[in-house]
């Protein structure tokens, strides 16, 4: 195992803290819970944040539920300019969100201005791509000239957002303005380890004039979200996090039949072929594995156990295929390097993992690089690059076997936030259609003929 010698600026790396209290220190004060947010790095005390227990989350719901007639029956574009002004108002206050992930995600400045860059340019394409992605569609009647038929994107009603503390703020604004956009009030439960940034977002929203309690933060731990997901008052749950929780979140919204969003765990193949611009190349899989410390669900991997509050960017490459590190995600600023003789034996290697969230490929010969990428399960895929797939907006994002369900982004996101109703419209008026009652042999022989004749 090579140690490089970069010492990571600031690099938090957290348990798994969602699924128990295991590092989180809880106080009670009369009913209440409430649950300490320490700085990563420092360990200084930054608040004490209210662990929400079902009843709240209940009551939060209500709220939501009874700002959803107002905010679903604005126009679109009343909807868009709402979130234009709420874009606009985090930039105004970008040092204060800077300032409020750095200290609770233990992240470097530029990975929080990364991140700020990122939800404005996503931002932007939900306001202006959202309104004519959720307007009726003409869809083809087919033979049926004396029909209509088009496709109302309706709203579901209340969205539960589930985030996680790698990208606190990308991770909840993405999918809270896909939701509002397409009509949803929005109850959001962040992680228990980035609750602030949440919190401040909620704060900027209220600054930028977003009505009253269509956006909701209710802060938490595990026990907060699977309220959020119980509870009959959610109508679609919007999941980011670990494979682990998301199977548990996909069992309960199978029960309910709730509509859910599962954005899970990565194990990032990148594959180089030799005639790759290799300093490139080099340079993306440094940045691509090691920034944002590694803690990136698309991260350049391939994976250790962590222990203390830091770990270094470190390179594997021994590559025996039983070591967990090859399969399991690691999450942590570690690349693994496996040579390969073959572009059959390279596929085989990236298909090598139960996940499949984002792959890259790496040659000059691109209908190679398109190629193997065809044959690469990995929902989402970087050809000579790193990352840039999830800066591109109209691309939809989501992952393929462990790494989830569904999509964000793109018009298939964007939709993805609400029930799709598929609308047939009599255009003639007639007193009845051929196939109504009454039934006769000779209307039978008539449909046998026309069966024929169209389809034989
Ligand atoms: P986590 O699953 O522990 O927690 C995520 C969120 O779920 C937290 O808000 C947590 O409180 C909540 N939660 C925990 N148990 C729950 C339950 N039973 N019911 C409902 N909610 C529950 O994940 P984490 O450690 O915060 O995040 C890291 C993981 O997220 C990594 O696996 C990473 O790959 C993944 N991730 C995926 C994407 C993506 O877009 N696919 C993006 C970022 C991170």
């Amino acid at each position: 195992m090579a140690k490089l010698s970069i010492k990571p600026r600031s690099a938090a790396i957290h348990g798994n803290l969602g699924n128990g209290h295991v590092g989180l220190k809880i106080t009670q004060k009369g009913k209440k819970r409430f649950f300490e947010k320490l700085h990563p790095a420092t360990l200084e005390l930054l608040g004490n944040y209210p662990l929400e227990d079902a009843a709240a989350v209940d009551q939060v719901l209500d709220k939501a539920r009874g700002a959803f007639k107002s905010w679903s029956n604005l126009p679109l574009k009343v909807r868009a300019k709402h979130l234009k002004n709420f874009r606009k108002q985090i930039v105004k206050d970008m040092e204060e969100v800077i300032d409020v992930i750095c200290s609770e995600c233990g992240k470097t400045e530029m990975d929080a201005i990364i991140e700020i860059f990122t939800v404005c340019e996503h931002m932007k394409y939900v306001e202006k791509r959202g309104p004519a992605y959720l307007s009726d569609e003409k869809r083809s009647t087919g033979l049926f000239v004396n029909k209509g038929a088009y496709v109302s994107f309706l709203p579901r009603g209340v969205v539960g957002v589930i985030s996680p503390w790698n990208y606190p703020l990308v991770l909840s604004v993405g999918p809270v303005t896909q939701a509002l956009m397409a009509g949803n009030t929005v109850v959001l439960k962040p992680s228990e380890v980035t609750p602030r940034t949440s919190l401040k977002l909620a704060e900027i929203a209220m600054r930028s004039g977003l009505p009253a309690d269509v956006l909701h933060v209710i802060t938490g731990d595990g026990s907060t979200g699977a309220a959020l997901v119980e509870s009959p008052k959610s109508d679609m749950i919007c999941f980011t996090g670990s494979t682990a929780t998301g199977r548990k979140i996909g069992e309960i919204c199978g029960r309910l039949l709730k509509p859910v969003i599962l954005e899970l765990g990565g194990k990032a193949p990148m594959v180089v072929f030799d005639d790759a611009n290799l300093k490139r190349a080099a340079n993306g899989a440094l940045w691509g594995g090691f920034s944002n410390s590694g803690q990136t669900c698309i991260t350049v991997d391939k994976n250790p156990a962590f222990d203390g509050h830091f770990y270094e960017p470190t390179i594997v490459t021994n590559h025996d295929q039983n070591f967990k590190i090859m399969k399991e995600e690691t999450f942590g600023p570690v690349i693994n390097i496996i040579p390969f003789k073959t572009e059959a034996e390279a596929i085989d290697l990236a298909n090598a993992t139960a996940y499949g969230l984002n792959a890259y490929v790496w040659s000059r010969d691109m209908k190679r690089a398109r190629r193997v990428a065809r044959q690469v399960r990995s929902g989402n895929m970087n050809l000579n690059d790193v990352y840039s797939n999830y800066i591109i907006s109209d691309l939809p994002f989501g992952g393929v076997k462990s790494s989830g369900l569904g999509k964000v982004y793109g018009i298939e996101g964007i939709r993805a936030f609400t029930d799709q109703q598929s609308v047939c419209v009599d255009r003639a008026g007639l007193s009845k259609e051929l196939w109504w009652f009454p039934y006769s042999k000779g209307k039978q022989n008539l449909f046998r003929n026309v069966i024929r004749f169209l389809f034989g």
